[in-house]
């Protein structure tokens, strides 16, 4: 399963945030689909309607379950703990084993930007170095060094939601901070500044400053490591347009336009299912050994 799959439509008063999940057979084809919506629901609660999904999924389960891949925001460690979420409220949360036991099969969680970089991968036309930075209910980055995914020493690599981009500014964060990118780019966020937007020129002028608040915050990390491409996922009549222009005049703003002037800033082509797609994969690999 995944989260913040998100309806084809202009961003407007519907909520952004809502749970996907799926069945799908080898293949990769969708059997079943369902999804909740979270509704600003946090701690257990959320965790409930985790576990509400994953079980409303499997009782639609027909053939032998190879296996649970879950793809959740947050610093997840290797086995399966979610050991930081700010968005969910999570903190230390055993998801892997949680559902390993209810459901009896072999799990495997990972964070949601670090599997849409292996879907990017994996069904994807990547480059070897990519950025790529998953915009949902927080917002995160999976980074690809020479093919590999690099996952920190913390398990926390590309948790750049939480950078402060304007020391200044009085957004509120659920970090406890102001100004942390999250505050600009997170879907809901975006949702709320769209809600206040009263014309195409305003509407235009909020996805440039979240844009222009992403590029600020890629820009060091392009060029500390030479990155070739950025990838960006999400809710595309978000993302693309001036969200995305405003991001990638930015990085060539700020870095060093001879050395990276040729940097790519696409818009992921996997569609709405790019987590459920590295979720997947994850499973596959896990259990099959499928790369
Ligand atoms: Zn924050």
């Amino acid at each position: 399963m995944q989260r913040a799959r998100l309806p084809d439509r202009r961003p407007g008063p519907e909520p952004l945030d809502a749970l996907p999940g799926a069945v799908l057979d080898l293949g990769g084809t969708v059997v079943a689909r369902q999804q909740v919506e979270i509704e600003g629901s946090t701690g257990a609660d959320a965790l409930a309607k985790v576990t509400g999904l994953v079980e409303a999924l499997h009782r639609q389960v027909t053939a032998p379950l190879l296996g649970i891949g879950i793809g959740t925001p947050g610093i997840v460690d290797l086995g399966g703990v979610v050991l930081s979420a700010p968005n969910l409220g999570w903190q230390d949360i055993h998801l892997q084993a949680l559902l390993s036991e209810r459901f009896a099969c072999p799990v495997v969680v990972s964070n949601d930007a670090n599997a849409t970089a292996l879907a990017e991968r994996s069904y994807g036309e990547s480059a070897a170095d990519t950025l790529l930075v998953r915009v949902g209910v927080g917002v995160g980055a999976g980074l690809l060094l020479g093919g590999t995914p690099i996952l920190g020493s913390r398990f926390a690599a590309g948790e750049i939601g939480h950078v402060v981009v304007d020391a200044g500014s009085e957004r509120p964060c659920v970090c406890g901070k102001t100004g942390c990118l999250e505050t600009w780019l997170s879907t809901r966020r975006i949702q709320e500044d769209l809600s206040g937007a009263r014309t195409d020129a305003e509407r235009a002028r909020v996805l440039t400053v979240a844009g222009e608040a992403l590029g600020s915050v890629l820009a060091p990390i392009v060029a500390a490591l030479n990155i070739s491409e950025i990838v960006l996922s999400g809710p595309h009549r978000v993302l693309e347009g001036p969200l995305a222009t405003a991001a990638m005049e930015t990085i060539r703003r700020r870095a060093l336009t001879e050395v990276h002037g040729d940097i790519v800033l696409r818009l992921s082509e996997l569609g709405d299912d790019i987590v459920l797609r590295g979720a997947t994969a994850m499973v596959m690999s896990q259990q099959l050994g499928i790369a």
